[in-house]
């Protein structure tokens, strides 16, 4: 059976795919089906926090597969309960949730929030969202046209109106009128290359935005559920948004998004849904995957080998000059700046070829996203794969 060619022949082509086969995994070890292993540095895009064939992660699926998968919305769903009070509680933010089915649909409910927050009886209405140039929001077609990047849009319009893109956070501040409703950012951009907002700028953004009434929406997409070392980035960056996007990281592989808002009241029955999202089998995944998380951050693991790696990576940009400009990122968000796209490609499929996993972000970007879970032994022979990729261009 020649996969690829029925891959080919029966799979819309939207996807530049590397065509392995990989069997199982375990943590951050990959086999594929002739048995050659590959450490893997992308968990999936962000996705597989917990590492591949995580035994307690399928136990709690199997467990609750067997029980109920789905009841829908109409009814009480005990894991969804449970997982937004944990959410709420180790965030340390006054929220509640509400929860989709990828990062897209959440961000799409977030902008409804604002949508719906810019809507004052007798008032112009506001409904203008700013976001930054080279943002990612996702790929529906308000989430695309949230997304700065106007090489994306080709094609698909027309798009619904009010979106602004600014070209820095500075930049932003200036782009404000008596229609904006709200700011959406990623606190550290993904998708654009690994760029860490500046935390003063970011506070500063916090601030005038709260004197101006004007949202602020924080998608947590990429860089949500301890990818940044804390339970969401804005932890770390110590402010207080008015809406929070989650999806990757959350289920572990399940397919999960969610919004986190302080606009506790905004939607009434029937102003928002969805008919898979925050069903039994989705939020138990998520709940024993936040759980499984907030103990091995508790123990001080996950910052120790998240320096571990860090320390590695600086080293190979200091080693590999001629290759990077510089490393960036932070947590297990990483990247290293290449001089060129075309050194950049070349390094992909060198890596490939040794043995590793790593991405594409940005024009010029490698970028790292381990399983959280990542050891050091892994984070070892993953370098060690690395580097001899490297030599070899
Ligand atoms: C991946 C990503 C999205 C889109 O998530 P999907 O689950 O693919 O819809 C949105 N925002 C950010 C920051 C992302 O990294």
């Amino acid at each position: 059976m020649d996969l690829r060619k029925i891959d080919q022949e029966y799979v819309l082509h939207t996807y530049a795919r590397n065509y392995v086969n990989f069997k199982y995994g375990k943590n951050a070890r990959l086999y594929d089906e002739e048995g050659k292993e590959y450490i893997d540095l992308t968990s999936g895009i962000g996705v597989v926090s917990v590492g591949h064939g995580n035994e307690r992660l399928s136990r709690a699926i199997c467990d609750q597969a067997q029980k109920i998968i789905h009841i829908s919305n109409l009814f009480l769903i005990e894991p969804q309960t449970l997982l937004a009070k944990r959410l709420v509680e180790l965030s340390g933010y006054d929220m509640r949730l509400f929860f989709a089915n990828s990062g897209a649909e959440a961000n799409e409910g977030a902008i409804k929030i604002a949508r719906k927050y810019g809507e004052v009886d007798g008032e112009v209405k506001r409904y203008k969202i700013i976001t930054l140039q080279h943002s990612f929001h996702g790929r529906t077609i308000t989430a695309l046209k949230a997304t700065g990047q106007e090489a994306m849009h080709t094609y698909f319009g027309p798009f619904p109106d009010g979106f602004v893109y600014a070209e820095n956070i500075d930049h932003i501040e200036s782009l404000i009128d008596d229609h904006t409703v709200a700011v959406m950012i990623e606190l550290i951009q993904g998708e654009g290359g690994v760029e860490p907002q500046e935390r003063q700028r970011v506070q500063r953004l916090a601030q005038t935005l709260r004197q101006k009434d004007v949202l602020l929406i924080v998608d947590e997409v990429q860089t949500g559920i301890y990818r940044t070392g804390e339970l969401l980035a804005s932890n770390l960056y110590e402010i207080e948004p008015d809406i929070i996007t989650l999806a990757k990281g959350l289920g572990g592989g399940v397919p999960i998004g969610a919004i986190m808002t302080r606009l506790k009241s905004i939607f009434a029955p029937g102003d928002h849904g969805s008919t898979f999202g925050g069903n039994y089998l989705s939020t138990r995944a998520a709940l024993e995957v936040v759980n499984m998380l907030e103990e091995y951050k508790e123990s001080g693991r996950l910052d120790e080998v998240m320096i571990y790696f860090e320390e590695r990576l600086k080293n190979v940009a200091k080693e590999y000059e001629r290759l990077f400009e510089k490393e960036v990122g932070l947590g297990f968000m990483r990247g290293l700046r290449a001089r060129s796209a075309d050194i950049q490609n070349e390094v992909l499929s060198k890596a490939f070829e040794e043995g590793v996993l790593v991405l594409k972000a940005g024009r010029n970007t490698v970028r790292f996203l381990p399983p959280l879970t990542i050891t050091k032994s892994e984070i070892d022979e993953g370098f060690e794969r690395f580097t001899r990729a490297l030599e070899r261009i």
